[in-house]
């Protein structure tokens, strides 16, 4: 990415189409993504790492655990590398491509602005940053193998909580690679 947008903390991910849906959140039984969810939680003071927002004790749930991946793709691999406790509307922004398929025009309008104040910047900024975020996807998309998205695995190399436990629910799904 451009240079100019190093300084910008709220950015759009990319989260390739061959890799979408694969989440090893998906992947493990709810009771433990919830044991996890409640140890970011404490761990990361109930506060978005991106914009710092803190909800009152009543709306928990603007905060959601963000998945840090990394993908390899000649092997077919997602890699969990941390977990990122940040608002929804960071994140709905962050998973833009996937955003911008339900949102409405009023929600859309509602993230840009939250955007433009998170990285302190103005429309023309963000129209910019946008147009090179996506053309910095479409460079990526070319010189990459294709994988089958049935034979995507998981490797979790970040420390995360219960990661013993994750790593055994995934490897009893055949899921895990070392
Ligand atoms: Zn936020
Ligand atoms: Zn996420």
């Amino acid at each position: 990415m451009d240079n100019y947008y190093d300084h910008f903390t709220l950015k759009i991910g990319a989260k390739p189409a061959t890799f979408n849906g694969k989440t090893v959140r998906v992947n493990i039984p709810q009771s433990l993504w919830t044991k996890i969810r409640k140890e970011v939680l404490v761990n990361q003071n109930n506060e978005c790492a991106i914009c710092y927002f803190k909800p009152e004790e009543s709306e928990m749930k603007k905060l959601h655990v963000h998945e840090v991946e990394r993908y390899d793709f000649e092997n077919g691999i997602c890699e969990l590398e941390s977990l990122n406790l940040i608002c929804e509307k960071c994140h709905a922004f962050h998973h833009m491509a996937r955003t911008r398929a339900t949102a409405t025009k009023e929600y859309m309008e509602d993230l840009i602005n939250h955007f433009m104040e998170v990285n302190e910047c103005d429309r023309i900024d963000y129209e910019s940053y946008k147009l090179s975020a996506m053309a910095e996807q479409s460079k990526n998309k070319k010189n990459r193998k294709s994988i089958s998205p049935d034979q995507i695995k998981f490797k979790v190399t970040g420390e995360i909580p219960y990661k013993n436990e994750v790593i055994t629910q995934l490897k009893s799904k055949e899921l895990y690679v070392d």
